[in-house]
């Protein structure tokens, strides 16, 4: 890898690129040529990797996904620990419950500019269970952080806390004006977090002027990805001896009719245009369960189905279209559709020109991408006026047996949050 002398690295970027009023924060793309990547790693994060080995030995398994190796689960420990963290920080505090026991965290500081930045990141990981490493040793071997959430995402709080060390202890000075959030519910169970901070933000009418949601996208920003609904329809049928089949009607061959018809209308979404890189929408059943006993001809069975929902999509639109298919397939049994989230998303997309996209693509020296996945973002369309996904680290260690992330990846998130939030102090 090239590694640059740590010095000439530390005086190019802080001090000649980021001087005076043109400093972090400034919302423009800057020249991609004074940021040279791959950079110095060994040394250059050793705080960052520090407070990640701390963050990963708090656990903060979604309960969704708790089992007898990571206990009860839970996001509070950790949301405790970063409020007392960032509240000696200089921060203004507040713990949010978004759910029982669950609070979202929100670590406001000031900057000397009238922007404001969220960034988000959320608290929960998911199951440990399936695990051949220890999850929460959070060890520092060959160059990498291990143990769950090292990548997904506790990352970004390790850079963004080391980075706000920094700024207490004078070196360097805060732009933006910076809301710190860590939310619960990410990995499971319908992004109540995220949701619980729009209704937070709303109430209060506060409007932002970015929002970067922290995922491992190896510093890419990432300007758009599908939006989803989430179906679950159950189909009624009458039970019977199953030596008499004609006298009962049989639940599990209507649901195997709705899927057929969704694996058609699979194949018609897919076949349609791309509306923007994001590409189509999909639909397919994920989950099916039916049947009493092998003798009793089934009067109920309950399948979920995924449609993954392009940009430029209506979600209303889609549920509505998909009940009516799912009702005329199992005709003449009766259907009764529910969505288990209460609610559909619509995709998430941020023009790819957008400065938020620009300059973070600048800083990192990537190409704006788009996700695969699905994130947080789906929840702020209103609230903020650019929002983009971008963290360090792969999405492709994250929910692994062993999970880790480069400290390369640290280090580079680290240079890049600094020059875009934060200002040099001193004669420069
Ligand atoms: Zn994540």
């Amino acid at each position: 890898m090239l590694r640059p002398p740590a010095e000439d690295h530390d005086t190019s970027t802080s001090t000649s690129t980021n001087t005076g009023s043109e400093c972090g924060g400034n919302l423009e793309p800057l020249s991609a040529t004074a940021y040279p990547w791959p950079m110095s790693t060994d040394s250059a994060a050793s705080r960052e990797v520090e407070l990640l080995s701390t963050l990963v030995g708090i656990a903060s398994v979604n309960p969704l996904q708790a089992g007898e190796v990571s206990g009860p689960g839970g996001e509070a420990e950790l949301a405790n620990w970063l409020a007392d963290f960032t509240s000696d920080l200089g921060a203004e505090v507040c713990l949010d419950e978004a759910a029982p026991g669950r609070p979202n965290l929100y670590a406001e500081f000031s900057g000397s500019s009238d922007a404001t930045i969220v960034v988000d990141v959320h608290l929960d990981t998911v199951g440990v269970e399936h695990m051949t490493d220890d999850p929460f040793d959070g060890r520092q071997e060959n160059g990498r952080v291990f143990g769950r959430g090292a990548v997904d995402t506790k990352a970004t709080f390790a850079v963004i806390l080391a980075l706000l060390e920094r700024i207490k202890a004078g070196e360097l000075a805060l732009v933006p004006n910076l809301l710190l959030m860590g939310t619960v519910g990410e990995e499971a169970g319908g992004l109540i977090g995220a949701h619980h901070f729009g209704e937070w933000a709303r109430a209060q009418q506060r409007h932002f002027d970015q929002i970067v949601v922290a995922e491992p996208t190896l510093c890419v920003p990432v300007h758009g990805h599908k939006g989803g609904v989430g179906m679950e329809i159950t189909v009624r049928g009458q039970a019977a001896h199953s030596s008499k089949p004609h006298l009962g009607r049989n639940a599990i061959v209507a649901a195997a009719r709705i899927i057929e018809a969704f694996e058609r209308e699979h194949d018609r979404i897919v076949a349609g245009p791309a509306p923007t890189e994001v590409g189509t929408g999909t639909l397919s059943v994920n989950e099916i369960s039916g049947g009493r006993a092998r003798n009793i001809i089934p009067d109920e069975c309950t399948l979920y189905a995924g449609r993954r929902v392009a940009p430029g999509e209506d979600p209303n639109a889609v549920y509505q279209h998909l009940s009516a298919l799912a009702t005329e397939a199992a005709a003449p049994l009766e259907v009764e559709i529910n969505l288990p989230y209460g609610r559909v998303s619509s995709a998430f997309y941020q023009d790819p020109t957008s400065p938020l996209v620009t300059t973070l693509a600048t800083l990192a020296d990537a190409t704006p991408g788009t996700a695969t996945y699905g994130s947080n973002a789906l929840a702020y369309g209103d609230l903020a006026g650019e929002i983009v996904v971008f963290g360090p680290g792969s999405i492709d260690q994250a929910h692994m047996a062993v999970e880790w992330i480069e400290v390369t990846e640290l280090a580079r998130a680290t240079e890049i949050y600094k020059q875009w939030l934060a200002c040099p102090v001193g004669p420069l």
